[in-house]
């Protein structure tokens, strides 16, 4: 074998140099790598760190976000005085029945309107702290009475719905009602001091499933306002009859309001008597409605709805308007009316302006009487008082009082002597037996003994037989006002009336006396 060639070994020499210096690169290179990543680790670390911090801090911040919005979602859906579901609410549960499947239990519901009675006597008299603290126990009663799965909400003001389920049972619904008015009927101990107040309830149902739930609130609704005007501190349930009766009272009030520009209103006359010589003493004058479709309509007709919609003062103001040009147009020609009586309204005595319009007519002193019907006396509150003060305002200006329907009001009589009346009229169901009955004349009696005592007129009305008005006259009674003299009529009739003496000669039959033109007018009676 030859040794190897110098050219070979420098080659094998340069080769190993190489390789060596391959490897110490590459060793130096995994150095460099390891640290690198060595730091790489240590970056990741630090950036999952970051990752971490910001993902709780979100978490956190979604949470709160999540809470504020339910806790906003829950003050839009609630009442925040009483804690019960709202008006919305409301709205949403009926919304959600209305789309809800049948389960085949108890599919029915049930909506109880309920009104608080005198809350507002409550806001005004004791402050609006006690008005909140009676909504606030209101609210914890509803909740008590009702199932766990019956919803209670307050709707505004004074005003709670109840939805219930119901299987169409009757009497479960009129029990819970009876209880829902008799444990709002207690008063409430507030600063030492009793709340009086009530409630009133309104019930639509439905024994199957409905598509419009809404309907039911608007038809509790209805039967509430029934509920409120049978006296409060009652229940009522709906009725398509009831709904029937609503819609017309609707009606005859917007008609009631054309009335007015169309000058349908006017007055009628009922002469009243001096009971010993038959003179007139003076007259009463009622309201007619000359309605355009119905032709002309009694008091009891309209007078209701009237005050409802609160015009019974216009009613009152107009018809004293159209009696006094009357009266002026009869005295020019040679017709003296000595007194005019008119009927006056609750409503018409608190207008503030009363006083005043009636000082302007410069009227003589005995020539007008307000009567007033002796149910106006019964509120015994503080309005009790502003109405005294009103009469004797009404005093001074020579008008005189008379007490309507007396017998009637169950108002007391001390209530009724403290205003001074001028007269008394004992109402019609106390005259009419007498003829009869020697108890009701021994009352009726008792009545006019006591008028002369405390220098008091006493007027008989309804007095519907001559009979009648012999007996009152021997029973010391002052004036007679009833069909057995003479019937209401309108001013023509009353003026042909007057000037002809009819019921004088007509004496017992006065109302066979022909008078012109207002066939239409007399009493259902007579007509
Ligand atoms: P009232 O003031 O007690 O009037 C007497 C009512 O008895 C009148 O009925 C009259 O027509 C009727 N009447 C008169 N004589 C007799 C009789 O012998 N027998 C019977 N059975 N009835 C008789 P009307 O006109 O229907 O009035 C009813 C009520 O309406 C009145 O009762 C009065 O309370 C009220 N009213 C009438 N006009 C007005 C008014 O202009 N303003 C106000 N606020 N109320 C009025
Ligand atoms: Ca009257
Ligand atoms: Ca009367």
């Amino acid at each position: 074998m030859s040794p190897p060639e110098p050219v070979l070994l420098r080659r094998i020499e340069r080769e190993r140099a190489a390789r060596i210096a391959a490897e110490r690169l590459l060793e130096e290179k995994s150095l460099d790598l390891y640290e690198i990543n060595k730091g790489l680790r240590a970056w990741t670390t630090m950036l999952e760190d970051i990752v971490k911090e910001r993902t709780a801090e979100l978490t956190k911040a979604l949470e709160e976000t999540r809470e504020a919005n339910s806790q906003i979602e829950h003050q839009a859906l609630h009442d925040p005085l009483t804690g019960l579901p709202n008006r919305r609410y409301l709205r949403q549960v009926l919304q959600d029945i209305s789309k809800s499947e049948d389960d085949g239990r108890r599919p029915g519901i049930a909506i109880f309107h309920i009104d608080l009675d005198s809350f507002k006597q409550i806001n005004d008299t004791r402050g609006h702290a006690a008005g909140d603290f009676v909504l606030a126990h209101a609210a914890s009663i509803l909740q008590s009475l009702v199932r766990a799965d019956d919803f209670v909400a307050r709707i505004g003001g004074d005003e709670f719905v109840i939805v219930a389920r119901t299987d169409g049972n009757m009497r479960a619904l009129t029990l819970l009602a009876d209880r829902i008015t008799a444990e709002l009927a207690r008063p409430v101990l507030y600063k030492r001091n009793y709340c009086r107040f009530g409630a009133s309830v309104g019930i639509a149902y439905s024994r199957s499933k409905i598509s419009d739930p809404s309907k039911l609130l608007v038809n509790a609704d209805i039967a509430l306002y029934r509920a409120k005007h049978a006296g409060r501190g009652r229940h009522a349930f709906f009725s398509s009859a009831l709904q029937k009766e609503i819609i017309e009272n609707q009606t005859m009030a917007e008609d009631i309001l054309s009335g007015f520009d169309q000058n349908e209103f006017f007055p009628i006359y009922q002469p009243q008597f001096d009971a010993t010589t038959y003179d007139i003493v003076g007259v009463e004058t009622m309201v007619r409605w000359n309605h355009r479709d119905k032709g002309v309509m009694h008091p009891a007709q309209f007078l209701r709805i009237a005050e409802d919609i609160k015009v019974i003062d216009r009613i009152d103001a107009l018809v004293l308007e159209r009696a006094l040009g009357d009266l002026i147009s009869f005295h020019n020609s040679g017709v003296v009316i000595p007194r005019l009586s008119v009927n006056i309204s609750l409503r018409r005595l608190q207008d503030p302006n009363l006083a005043k319009s009636l000082r302007g007519l410069k009227l003589p002193k005995g020539l007008l009487a307000f009567e007033l019907v002796e149910s106006i006396f019964l509120d015994d509150s503080g309005a009790d008082s502003s109405l005294t003060r009103t009469l004797k305002r009404l005093n001074r200006l020579g008008i005189e009082i008379e007490i309507d329907d007396f017998g009637t009001g169950h108002a007391s009589i001390v209530g009724l002597l403290r205003v001074h009346p001028t007269r008394l009229k004992i109402d019609q169901e106390l005259i009419k037996p007498i003829n009869k009955s020697r108890k009701q004349r021994r009352l009726v009696q008792s009545i006019i003994e006591m008028g002369k005592a405390l220098g008091i007129g006493i007027v008989a009305e309804g007095v519907e037989t001559m009979e009648h008005a012999t007996i009152l006259r021997d029973l010391g009674c002052d004036y007679l006002q009833g069909y057995a003299l003479a019937v209401p009529m309108t001013a023509p009739r009353l003026f042909h009336f007057i000037k002809t003496g009819a019921w004088r000669d007509a004496e017992a039959a006065p109302c066979s006396v022909p008078m012109p033109g207002a066939e239409d007018l007399v009493s259902p009676k007579f007509a």
